[in-house]
């Protein structure tokens, strides 16, 4: 069965579409070094962007459509490539401090890692319903009952078989398997994130940025992650928490936070990458703009949602510039 996929009327710069984002990749970025990592569960490309610069002792890794329901994380890596192409993001502002930073760094960029899951949902929730984007988020069985969204579930679902549903949501990619949960550290059953896995394992990476949108804004302090880090999340907590007041945008508090933090019941990709490649993850909840809960509101708009992300790699950035992650690695793995 092929299900039709709204097409949503955005502004230009919300790059956020597939096929938008592959034709940009293809036809405007010259300064990036493109790697074609691997191929999506449906044979769709992985194309990362590698930004050089020798002298930088930093090496980060920021990634976008993790979850193909949340298309302003994509939308927030294209402006950020954009700022790296040609010094201006995709609507003309030049993010001058961004940029500034962006310089001191070498930086690889995965603008989708679940090109199966963003192609099947619509390009923007603004303005949508909560239930709308769950029915994306998680899909529909074949009597047409929405799968519950089960983000905080302690037993969450792994697989969802495509034969078994009308619509498999953009947490799975097109084979069915949850894109960023599974029950064990080895193997990993998404293609998509093994070939990322496989990339980042020889790239002496420092810290990942992943981004997500859930709703509203929030950081995630990786509660798999040893002591070492804690501090360094506080840290991007205390920086961010005066740039989005300073923008007039809510910022809730660092979520999972404790001492220590108690760790899931199942593993992210957080903690594969984490162990695997001895790197710190940093997970930030973008916002969805959609309607249907008070928490959600004042509904941003497609602009405020990019900045919003813009502003989450700058600290994600300074923190690297200065060293901190390398730092809490190094403490962490005594190997660097
Ligand atoms: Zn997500």
């Amino acid at each position: 069965m092929h299900l039709h996929t709204p097409q949503v009327h955005v502004p230009g710069y919300w790059l956020a579409n597939l096929d938008g984002v592959y034709r940009y990749l293809h036809d405007h970025v010259k300064k990036g070094v493109a790697h074609d990592i691997g191929v999506s569960s449906c044979s769709r490309p992985l194309r990362a962007l590698e930004y050089p610069q020798r002298e930088a002792a930093t090496r980060l890794l920021i990634i976008g459509g993790t979850h193909g329901h949340e298309p302003g994380t994509v939308a927030g890596v294209m402006n950020l490539v954009s700022l790296l192409e040609r010094g201006e993001d995709l609507s003309g502002e030049k993010a001058a401090a961004l940029l500034e930073l962006l310089r001191k760094v070498h930086l690889f960029v995965l603008p989708v890692l679940n090109p199966d899951g963003r192609a099947v949902c619509p390009d923007s929730f603004v303005g949508m319903a909560v239930d709308t984007c769950a029915v994306y988020a998680s899909g529909l069985t074949k009597d047409g009952a929405i799968l519950p969204y089960d983000a905080d579930s302690d037993e969450p679902c792994y697989f969802l078989d495509p034969k078994d549903a009308l619509f498999v949501g953009g947490q799975f990619n097109g084979a069915g398997i949850a894109i960023n949960r599974r029950r064990t550290l080895d193997p990993v059953d998404a293609v998509e994130v093994d070939s990322l896995l496989r990339f980042a394992m020889d790239k002496d990476l420092d810290a990942v940025l992943d981004l997500h949108a859930c709703g509203y804004n929030f950081s995630f302090q990786v509660r798999s992650h040893e002591a070492p880090y804690w501090p360094v999340m506080r840290n991007w907590q205390k920086r961010a928490e005066t740039l989005f007041a300073e923008r007039g945008s809510p910022l809730h508090p660092l979520h999972g936070d404790g001492n220590p933090p108690t760790p899931p019941p199942f593993f992210f990709n957080s903690s594969v990458f984490h162990q695997r490649a001895k790197l710190m993850w940093i997970a930030f909840e973008g916002r969805q703009g959609y309607l249907g809960n008070p928490s959600f509101m004042p509904q941003p708009d497609h602009r405020t949602i990019i900045d919003d992300y813009l502003t989450a790699m700058r600290v994600f950035v300074e923190l690297g510039v200065e060293g901190q992650y390398a730092r809490a690695n190094a403490e962490t793995f005594r190997t660097r």
